[in-house]
């Protein structure tokens, strides 16, 4: 601990927190200087404030824009205490130490977020702000800096712990996140410009987020881990805002697996039906859509039980008690779903370990956004994968029409196609996967592993025969050759939709018409590495 604090600066945007902070400070005997809002908000509360105009014996001008820009305060942050040239310097130009400042900003990502216009974005443009925070940050050796209201604890309690003073690890903590904060918010304020100038990829990068939680360890226990997530003003579903319900802390891989597979249920809207996606691996072994959540849980795990086990299962609609009962007949790690009801978390609450996120809606697929990828020594920024093909896409290129049943399914089987690791190749029947081929470097593979899936679950589930026969096929990007498609067929597919382009196209639609299968194409492709 150095001295302790005796005089303290607060200007603030956001005001949580600040008039029982100021209080706090004015008990301990400590001198207030604080701007016109912030300021009054104090006076108001009946605690004693010096403005800083009247400190500076400058008035605070130009809309805000000039307030504590001045040699006072700046030197008052950044003078070296142990410093005889600076000290003197001080006592030669009348200024006074200021131990403590507490700054949050003008909420510029917040304005931009509400959609506000060009001139109100850039007055939301903070300047002296990120200025003291800079200094007070550079001087932390003397000076204790506050950017965030959820910090006045830490620094309260540092306080009493230190006769008034702060510890200087707290001091160099806070350092650090001051400049995450002032770099975060110019780094918001380059992207807003970039983006004003129609450019979403803009010679430097800046991707800013917050850790939300440390994690246990990162894909293998010898890696460590965290979670990061955006700062936004109207937060989207999906795993960085679902709620945790009960069960065990989420691992890394849980969450990747966990996005994997709400960003797929979501594709289908609640009100097309239920529909369950169970995920392994960021791999779907099986999705399906029916007439009850319990029936679409349970052909969803049909597909491929073996894999399901231990598996991160998603739902597109309520949680009910009947499918809570399913789900908890295997061993199941994670269950996110837009909402549950009573009944459904009483049963889970029998599976302590199991954990339950509810997100309060689904995410939204045509969302536009931006996917990162890291690659050695930098990284990889594409628009997501936003795509989604309508019937209206279709272009029917067989003598066979495809029967309405079919179109519905070869929509189904494209979609999932699209949270496929490529190749993917898969077979649906009735609204229901029945056999996933995924990540395979060759795309007859994937068909000959999605095929060998389905025998093997035709023998787990006892089925009469391979669910294949009488499916329909999808395959994420074009067949290059005739013999993918050859082997679709031999498994017993009906149709089939890709998104065509191959150089030989004409070989892989003439061997769809000597089979007499129908088959559409997309126009659009769904890789996913
Ligand atoms: P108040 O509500 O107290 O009038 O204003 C508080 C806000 O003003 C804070 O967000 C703080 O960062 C910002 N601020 C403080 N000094 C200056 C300055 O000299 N110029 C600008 N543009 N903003 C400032």
């Amino acid at each position: 601990p150095t001295t302790p604090i005796k005089r303290a600066l607060l200007s603030v945007s956001d005001k949580n927190g600040l008039i029982e902070f100021g209080q706090f400070l004015s008990d301990q005997g400590v001198e207030i200087l604080s701007t016109g809002g912030s300021a009054k908000a104090l006076a108001d509360a009946g605690i004693v404030v010096t403005e800083v105009s009247s400190h500076t014996g400058f008035p605070e001008m130009m809309d805000g824009r000039v307030k504590t820009l001045h040699p006072k305060i700046h030197g008052g942050l950044l003078a070296l205490r142990d410093n005889d040239t600076h000290v003197k310097a001080m006592t030669d130009h009348d200024i006074a130490n200021i131990d403590l400042l507490v700054v949050n900003l003008y909420p510029f990502e917040e304005t931009v977020e509400k959609g506000a216009d060009f001139d109100t974005c850039i007055e939301n443009i903070d300047i002296g702000g990120p200025a003291m925070i800079r200094s007070a940050a550079k001087n932390h050796k003397f000076v204790t800096v506050v950017v965030e209201a959820r910090d006045y604890e830490a620094v309260k309690a540092s306080m009493l712990e230190n006769n008034g003073a702060t510890s200087a690890d707290l001091r160099r903590a806070l350092a650090a996140r001051a400049y995450a904060r002032t770099g975060s918010y110019d780094a918001a304020i380059s992207a807003w410009f970039a983006a004003q100038l129609g450019d979403s990829y803009p010679d430097r990068l800046n991707v800013t987020a917050t850790r939300k939680q440390t994690l246990r360890y990162g894909e293998n226990p010898h890696q460590n881990a965290a979670f990061y997530v955006s700062r936004s003003a109207t937060p989207r579903p999906g795993i960085a805002t679902a709620r945790q319900i009960q069960g065990k802390e989420l691992s890394y891989n849980n969450l990747n697996d966990t996005d994997a597979a709400f960003e797929l249920v979501s594709e289908f809207d609640a009100a097309s039906g239920p529909a369950v996606a169970i995920i392994k691996h960021a791999n779907p072994c099986g999705v399906a859509q029916a007439a009850t959540m319990k029936e679409a849980y349970n052909q969803a795990l049909l597909c491929d039980q073996t894999s399901a086990f231990g598996g991160i299962i998603a739902l597109n609609s309520t949680l009910d008690g009947a499918t809570a009962e399913e789900i908890s007949k295997i061993f199941t790690e994670v269950v996110i779903a837009p909402d549950a009801d009573q009944k459904a978390l009483e049963i889970l609450a029998a599976k302590k370990n199991l954990r339950l996120l509810l997100t309060g809606g689904l995410a939204d697929p045509r969302a536009v956004g931006q996917t990162i990828k890291s690659v050695a020594g930098g990284y990889l920024l594409q628009d997501r994968d936003n795509g989604k093909v309508t019937l209206d896409d279709l272009k029917v290129v067989t003598e066979r029409q495809p029967t309405e049943q079919e179109l519905k399914d070869l929509l189904f089987a494209f979609t999932v196609c699209k949270h496929v690791k490529s190749n993917a190749i898969i077979y649906v029947k009735d609204g229901a996967t029945v056999g996933i081929g995924a990540g395979q470097m060759s795309r007859v593979d994937s068909a000959r592993v999605a095929v060998r899936k389905a025998e093997d679950a035709k023998e787990a589930a006892g089925f009469p025969e391979v669910l294949t026969k009488g499916s329909v096929v999808a395959s994420d990007a074009f067949f290059p050759f005739a013999d993918g498609l050859i082997h679709a067929a031999e498994a017993g597919v009906t149709a089939v939709i890709q998104p065509g382009g191959s150089m030989r196209d004409d070989e892989v639609i003439a061997a769809a018409n000597e089979r007499g299968l129908a088959m559409v194409m997309t126009g659009m492709r769904h890789f996913r590495h």
